[in-house]
Order: C-alpha cells, then structure tokens, then sequence
C-alpha cells in the first residue's frame, strides 16, 4: 500500500481486504491513511457493501462521490471521515477472487482509464502474492496436521505392539510346556496341534516386532552402534543358524572368499538385515536354491552382500513399491506366506542407516538378487 500511495493523488486511503472463505466475509487485512480499528469496526457493521459488488461482478467499480451516491449504504461514514471518491478492483489470482483492493480519495478525483488499467494490472500481481502465501499457509498447516497425525499413529502401533507381546510370551510359554509333554503326554494330534500353535505365535511375534522396528525407525528411535566386525568370522557364526534342513526342495548356498576385511558397522543390524533378506528368498522360493554371497572391493572401499533366490521373482513396475511400507504384491500369494509387508521397508532404512544402499534385480519366474553395498568404515584391515 505504501508503494501503491506514490502512484496516487496524495490524500488516498487505501484498504485491502480479503475473502475469508470459511464465512464467506470480506475481512480487512491491512489499510493505510484510515484509522484501522475505527474502520474494522465500521466494515464489521456495514459488511462492506460497494466491496462485495466488486467481488461480484469481478470488475472494478468507480464511484465519483461516496457521500452523495444512491448506491452507497452508509453516506454517514464517508461525510465523518471525509472521503470523496472511491475505485475498487478484484483481487483475481487464477480466476478467482481473493478480496478487493480499494482507494478512497479525500477529495473528488476522476479515476483514469488508464490509471483503472494500471491498478487492476497492480492488484492481479498483489493477487498472485496472496495467493501462494495463502498456499505456503495451508501447506504448512498440514504439513503439522500431518505430523500430528503421524506421531498419533507411531504411538497407537507401539502400544498396541507392546501389548500383544506380553500375552503372546504367555501362549508361547504355554505351548513351548505342552509340546516338550510337561503338562502330560500328547497324542500325535495334540502334539501338532501345539506345534501349530508354536509356529503361529512366533509368526505373529515376528509381525508384532516388524511393526515395532518400523514405527521406532521411523521416529528415528534407532541408533547405530558401530564397531569392529571380522566378515568371515560373522558370516560362518550367521550361516551356523540355518544349518537347518528347509521343509523344501531347496538349498541354501554361501559364497564368500576367508579373507573378508573386517569392518566397522553394526552386527545386530547387520543380521537383522539378512535374516530378513534370507526368510523372504525362502518364502518366495519353492525349488532350487538360495545363496548369500560377498565380495570386498578394495578400490571402493565397499562390501557388497547378495541374497540370491531362483524363485517367483517379482514384476519390473513392482520392484519401486516393495520397499514401501505395508506393501505386498499378490495379495492371495502373500496371505499363504504370512508377514506384514514391512520387511523390506525395515531392511533398506536400517541399510541406509548403516551408510549402504539396497538394490534389487529381479526376473519373475527366474528369481531375485538383493545387493547391500556397505562401506567398510575407515578403520579396515584385512584378516589373513
Ligand atoms: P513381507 O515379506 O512381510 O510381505 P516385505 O517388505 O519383506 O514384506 O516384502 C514385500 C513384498 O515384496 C513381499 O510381499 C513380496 O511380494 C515381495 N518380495 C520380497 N522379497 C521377495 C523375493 N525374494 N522374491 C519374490 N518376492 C519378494
């Protein structure tokens, strides 16, 4: 307005107002030359009558004399403060109108075409202004309601998560006792029964801390807790856990040299990534083999980790979604072959957490290779 006031006769009041779209009132934003409270008070009870024509008609209206025109509500007010001649236009911003902005002249002043012309071309500048801070507004008004409803929901899972492990650790402790026969000797049904019940349980445990690692990773609740880690010795302590025969037509196959360096990184984490990265090439693979591999490159000073399968493989336009949290392809295959679809979405934060990237390669009906590429931390050495 002040910038606007050079360009004017020098006795100009100017006012800009603005709709509010939820009352459907034209508010005062800002005036300059009127006293601002006195004229508040004066919009709120006259509700802004030559304004809302403007708003109307989308174009701007001139009156030469506000304190003598029939269409003026409220002579009385302009006579008080001395206002002769008034010119409003639209405040339009892609095609729509925002509020007005208005002049009012202390003495009658015949408006120009040109001048008409020129304050129009002002307003739909100013009107663009408003219209993105209006936008940046909203955008950072839900951008908090958002968050809001973000941390709500990490609050509801993590409760609900710690609540159905205690009961859980219950019916395991429970059905752990009736399948060793401590509660007296089992039938074969009884027997798989309870190793149902077993296996059930521990599915169901394994969800219920998916769901608590994503919402603690997500909340930023994980720390990295870095230290020395000999690859070779690691990997043939891991690879000890699964010398287990698999209910399948399927091996599992290890592939690495003995001299892997050792690195600096986080074990636990490290396992939690394989483990999750092995059980899902399990899961999707019903005959031929599953391998973990690594290899050390020296020059870029990286380990680079493969968990290959030969099972269903996963679609090329599935291959962005599946590190997405809750996401699962086929739902009809995924239901037969449990989990919540938050493995992966775990697996690459934890793995970008540990400085690494995560990439898959996949043909469907051939198989999938997932690559953890991790950086060796600076203080390498080789083991021989
Ligand atoms: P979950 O295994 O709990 O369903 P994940 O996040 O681990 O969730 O995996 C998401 C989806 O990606 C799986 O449901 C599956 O469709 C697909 N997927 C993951 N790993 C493999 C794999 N080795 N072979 C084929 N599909 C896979």
């Amino acid at each position: 307005l002040e910038k606007i006031d050079i360009l004017l006769p020098r006795s100009t009041a100017t006012t800009v107002r603005l709709l509010n779209k939820e009352t459907g009132q034209l508010e005062l934003v800002a005036c300059r030359q009127i006293g601002e409270e006195e004229w508040r008070l004066a919009v709120e009870q006259r509700r802004g009558g030559l304004s809302a024509t403007v708003l109307k008609n989308k174009a701007p209206l001139i009156i030469d004399n506000v304190q003598t025109d029939s269409r003026v509500r409220d002579p009385e007010f302009f006579r008080e403060h001395g206002l002769a001649s008034y010119l409003g236009v639209p405040l339009i911003a892609k095609d729509e109108v925002l509020g007005v902005l208005c002049f009012f002249t202390k003495e009658e002043y015949p408006f120009s075409d040109e001048e008409v012309k020129f304050l129009s071309m002002l307003a739909g500048q100013l009107a663009l202004s408003i219209h993105n801070s209006q936008l940046y507004e909203q955008t950072k008004k839900q951008t908090v309601e958002l968050d809001k409803a973000n941390k709500v929901k990490a609050e509801f899972l993590t409760i609900i998560s710690h609540e159905l492990r205690t009961p859980l650790g219950v019916i395991m402790q429970y059905s752990s006792m009736l399948q060793d026969g401590m509660l007296g000797k089992n039938n074969p049904k009884q027997q798989r029964a309870s190793e149902q019940i077993m296996n059930q349980s521990k599915e169901l445990l394994s969800m219920v801390n998916s769901i608590l690692d994503a919402t603690r990773i997500e909340a930023g609740g994980v720390k990295i807790e870095r230290q020395a880690v000999n690859l070779g010795t690691f990997l043939n302590d891991f690879r000890l856990a699964y010398d287990v025969p698999l209910h399948k037509d399927l091996t599992l196959e290890w592939n690495y040299p003995s001299d892997l360096p050792v690195i600096q990184t986080d074990a636990g984490k490290l396992r939690h990534i394989f483990q999750n990265l092995i059980s899902n090439a399990i899961k999707f693979t019903e005959k031929g083999k599953v391998t973990l591999s690594a290899q050390y490159s020296p020059k870029t000073e990286t380990v680079k980790f493969k968990v290959e399968d030969t099972g269903v493989g996963i679609p090329k336009e599935a291959l962005p979604i599946i590190f997405e949290k809750f996401r699962q392809l086929d739902s009809s295959l995924t239901r037969s072959h449990g989990g919540v679809g938050l493995g992966l979405f775990i697996v690459k934060r934890i793995t970008e957490l540990l400085g690494g990237k995560i990439e898959v390669d996949s043909e469907p009906g051939k198989g999938s290779t997932f690559s953890i590429t991790l950086p060796t931390g600076e203080t390498t050495s080789l083991t021989h």
